[in-house]
This record gives C-alpha cells, structure tokens and sequence, in this order.
C-alpha cells in the first residue's frame, strides 16, 4: 500500500473511533484492505469516508455506515448472519472475521462473481455468495441470528421478518427511492421491537417485497 493510502487509512479509523463506540466492530474492519474492492480509477479515494460506485449502477458503502450497521447487528462468534446486497463484498468480509457463518445475496451476477474471487482471496471460507430468488433473503437456510440489508426498500420486507431467528437482529434501511431511515429491528419471541439508528441514502432493494424492477 502506497504511503498516502496509509496516511488515508490511519486517518479514517481514528475517525471512526471518535465517533462510535465500536471497538471490536472497528478492529475487524481495520484488517480488510478497502481498496481491493474499490474500481482501479477510484482507488486513492479507498480511505475516504465515502461511497464509491463500483459499476452496474451500484456503490459500496460508506465506512462509517458499514461501522454503524455491523455494530447494531450486536454479533456474536457463533452467529448465522445473512446480508441482502453482496456488492463489492467488503461488508461481507467484515461479517466474515464477526460471526461463524455469513450467507450473502446479490442480484448482479458480474458483482457477485467478483466478490467471491476478492473474499477466497482473502482466505474468508466462512462465506457463501448466493445468487438472490424469487423469495427476499435466503428462506433455505432460515433462521438467521443477524440479517443485514445494504440496499433501501419502500417497507419491512415480511419475507425478511420471517427469516429472523428469536432474539435476532437485522438493519435495514426503510423509506423513499431518494432517503430512509436506517432501521433496527429485533425479534423477541412473539414480537418485534423496532428503532431507529438516523437517516441514510442506498441503492434499491429490488424484489417482490421491496422495489419493482426497472
Ligand atoms: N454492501 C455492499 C453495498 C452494495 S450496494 C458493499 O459494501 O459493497 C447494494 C447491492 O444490493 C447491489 O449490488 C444490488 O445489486 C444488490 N441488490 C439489490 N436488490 C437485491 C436483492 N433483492 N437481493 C440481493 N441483492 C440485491
């Protein structure tokens, strides 16, 4: 990594620890190198606290959200996790080091190739990209301890409740094509408790539940 990159990196993560209280979360994310999973032509801006578009009309987060989320999904080493919205894959990498197993969804095939070649690169194993259905998430291999959704939907997708497992946690972002609210939702035995972590902007969610096709 070039010295800038370096000067970039450190100079994110003592952002990020000033403004979250996520030690753990944090440390994990520390050791994904960011900018494998940038495009080429934006790779000096891999430690920016930014989104950055990684092609077919698609972003990866901004290091501050991916913080933010993966810190309220309150993982533990024994987790199932489930992520809506592959992407780059950096977020999944970062499940990946947090719980024992993470089986994440992408609807983009060219995206979810590449994301399998970065993660084997990395020696994560514990990960399986899957190709998203006709149902939301992943109803095969429900329940699951923590989902985590990176792309927006208009409402809770009921799919996505009913793959949660009791005392499970997922974050979502709800609310119009241009801004939502980052939702946290955790299931109980009988019932569901939801707030709210602030406001944020994704790409759609697309599916039967969320955003039509286009
Ligand atoms: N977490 C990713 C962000 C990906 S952007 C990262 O950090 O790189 C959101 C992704 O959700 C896009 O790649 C998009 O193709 C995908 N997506 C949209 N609808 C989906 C669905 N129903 N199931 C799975 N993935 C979906």
């Amino acid at each position: 990594m070039s010295t800038e990159l370096e000067r970039g990196k450190k100079r994110l993560f003592e952002a990020l620890r000033r403004e979250l209280n996520a030690g753990k979360v944090i440390d994990a994310m520390e050791r994904v190198p960011r900018e494998l999973f940038v495009p080429q032509e934006s790779r000096h801006l891999s430690y920016e606290d930014i989104p950055l578009p990684i092609g077919e009309g698609q972003t990866i987060s901004q290091p501050y959200i991916v913080a933010l989320m993966t810190n309220a999904l309150e993982l533990k080493e024994e987790d199932r996790v489930l992520e809506l919205g592959t992407g780059s894959g950096y977020q999944t990498a970062i499940l990946s080091l947090l719980a024992r197993k993470v089986y994440s969804m992408e609807r983009i095939a060219s995206l979810a190739e590449r994301a399998r070649v970065l993660l084997a690169l990395l020696g994560r194993t514990n990960v399986e990209v899957r190709m998203s259905g006709r149902v939301l998430g992943c109803p095969e291999e429900a329940p699951f301890d923590a989902i985590i959704v990176t792309a927006g939907t208009p409402r809770l997708p009921r799919a996505l409740l009913e793959q949660m497992a009791p005392g499970g946690r997922m974050v979502i972002p709800v609310g119009s094509a241009r801004e939502q609210d980052l939702m946290k939702v955790v299931k109980t035995d009988d019932a569901y408790s939801i707030s709210s972590l602030g406001p944020c902007r994704f790409v759609p969610l697309v599916g039967k539940g969320a955003w039509d096709e286009t």
